[in-house]
Formats: C-alpha cells, sequence, structure tokens
C-alpha cells in the first residue's frame, strides 16, 4: 500500500486529505505542529494513521518528520504540502515579522518538505507531489498582500519544479481552492460569506471534502500524465 504525508493533517483541508486517504486503505502520516490532541484524535480513528510534531517552517524538524515515515511506512509515494497560515489587513499595516512567518511556513515549509523527500522519489523514480496554494495565488486579494505572494510563489514552485523532475518520473501540481469552511476563515461574518456565496456560480462554500477528493484525483494513477498544472475547485468564482 502507498504511504502519503499530508502536512498541516490536524485541521481544515488537511484533516479532510487524511481521512480521505485512510479511509481508502493508505498509510498515512499526519504532520502538525500546535494540534496535538485533534491530530491524536485522528489517529485513534484509523490503524494505518501516525501523527507527528513537526513545524514545516524548521529544517530540522521536518528531516526528523521525513526519518519517522520511512522508519514507519518505508519510502513516501505522494507529498501533500498543505500547511499554511493566512495574513490579513493593509499592506502599510503588516510587520516584517508577520511577512515573514507567511513565507516561512507558506513557502520555506514546501521548499523543506519537498527538498527532503525527492531523493528518495528520484532514486525509485515515482513519486507525486500535491501543492496547495489558494485561488489567492492566481487572482491576488486586497488585503491579503502577504498571503497571495505565498500562494503564487507556491504555483512558481510547481510549475519549475515539475520541469525540472518530470524526466526523474515525478509529478508536481498545485491545487488552488476557492473559499472553504474552515478556521483559517472563521473571521469571516455570516454576511461575508452570503455576499461571497452570491459570488460564486454553483452557489455554494466549497467543503473540506471538495479539496480531499482533488488530492486524491491527483494522487492516483488516473492522473499520472498530469504535472505542472493549477488545479482550482472554486465553484466557477475564478474562472
Ligand atoms: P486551517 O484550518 O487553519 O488549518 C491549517 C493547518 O496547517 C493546521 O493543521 C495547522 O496545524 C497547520 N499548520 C499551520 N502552521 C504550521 C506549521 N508551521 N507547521 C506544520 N503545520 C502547520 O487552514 P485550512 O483552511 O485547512 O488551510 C489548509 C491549506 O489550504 C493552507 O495552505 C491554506 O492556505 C489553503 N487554502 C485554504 C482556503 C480556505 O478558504 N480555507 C482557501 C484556499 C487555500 P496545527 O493546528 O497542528 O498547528
Amino acid at each position: 500500500m502507498k504511504t502519503i504525508l499530508v502536512t498541516g493533517g490536524s485541521r481544515g483541508i488537511g484533516k479532510a486529505i487524511v481521512q480521505k486517504f485512510a479511509e481508502n486503505g493508505y498509510n498515512v502520516i499526519l504532520n502538525y505542529n500546535k494540534s496535538y490532541e485533534a491530530a491524536k484524535a485522528i489517529e485513534d480513528n484509523f490503524k494505518n494513521v501516525r501523527i507527528f510534531k513537526a513545524d514545516v517552517a524548521d529544517k530540522k524538524e521536518v528531516q526528523n518528520m521525513i526519518s519517522f515515515a520511512n522508519d514507519t511506512f518505508g519510502n513516501i509515494d505522494i507529498l501533500v504540502n498543505n500547511a499554511g497560515i493566512g495574513c490579513t489587513g493593509l499592506l502599510q499595516d503588516v510587520t516584517y515579522e508577520e511577512w515573514q512567518s507567511v513565507f516561512d511556513v507558506n513557502v520555506n515549509g514546501i521548499f523543506n518538505c519537498t527538498r527532503l523527500v525527492l531523493p528518495q522519489m528520484i532514486s525509485r523514480h515515482s513519486g507525486k507531489i500535491i501543492n496547495i496554494s489558494s485561488i489567492w495565488g492566481m487572482v491576488g486579494a486586497s488585503c491579503e498582500v502577504a498571503y497571495s505572494a505565498s500562494k503564487a510563489a507556491v504555483i512558481g514552485f510547481t510549475k519549475a519544479l515539475a520541469k525540472e523532475v518530470g524526466p526523474s518520473g515525478i509529478t508536481v501540481n498545485a491545487i488552488a481552492p476557492g473559499i472553504v469552511m474552515t478556521d483559517m476563515v472563521s473571521s469571516y461574518s455570516v454576511e461575508e460569506f452570503e455576499d461571497i456565496r452570491k459570488q460564486i456560480p454553483l452557489g455554494e462554500i466549497g467543503s473540506t471534502q471538495d479539496i480531499a477528493n482533488s488530492v486524491y484525483f491527483l494522487a492516483s494513477d488516473e492522473a499520472n500524465y498530469y504535472t505542472g498544472q493549477i488545479f482550482s475547485p472554486n465553484g466557477g468564482w475564478v474562472i
């Protein structure tokens, strides 16, 4: 059975990805950083899920996580770079520390995990890397400049790496979700959600399962001919 490593698997979209793959028999390494209890509850529910605490921005912790994954389940077949943080406010109010931490997690975290998983994929001439970007990385969001810039970086990273490692039998794709009901958007008011919902042609806010289903497809053999692509499950909000 294949092994998948999901970063930020304790809550929201990452949790739905972990559950989808666990239910379908994959061996799953669930990475978390702060939410131990949430991660443990998922592990207790599935005999094929193991949790590991690591801050994806810290390369030593990421190295330890990958060693743990290899010791537990063997090679990592699929890497899902999902861990991410938001940052809202006018650009002139964003502090250097906030800017840095958004890039540390959303961009450097993807670099750390991918760089350290790639050697084993290259040596086996096989592997799938799926990065979670955002529609704001495609079209930009006012008052989310740091976040949008970090998510645009994920798209550039995905396209360039796909060209680089395609000859090594590895695919690299990104998912750029529209709005999805998770803790990340919990500060939105009911009115704001309703306003957004009206702008979405399919008339619904996305669910975490919608995104997990996209990841599941990209990780499957049916997606073997896709690389360097940006999939955007967004209900038609951005076309
Ligand atoms: P969420 O509910 O806030 O969950 C974020 C997850 O990331 C948590 O599991 C958290 O783990 C983990 N995380 C944060 N910092 C981390 C770090 N330094 N190291 C390891 N894990 C870390 O957010 P979400 O909505 O599910 O977002 C998941 C991904 O989807 C993000 O990349 C986000 O940018 C993207 N996205 C979300 C939306 C949306 O509308 N929700 C739309 C487009 C894209 P702990 O709690 O254990 O620290």
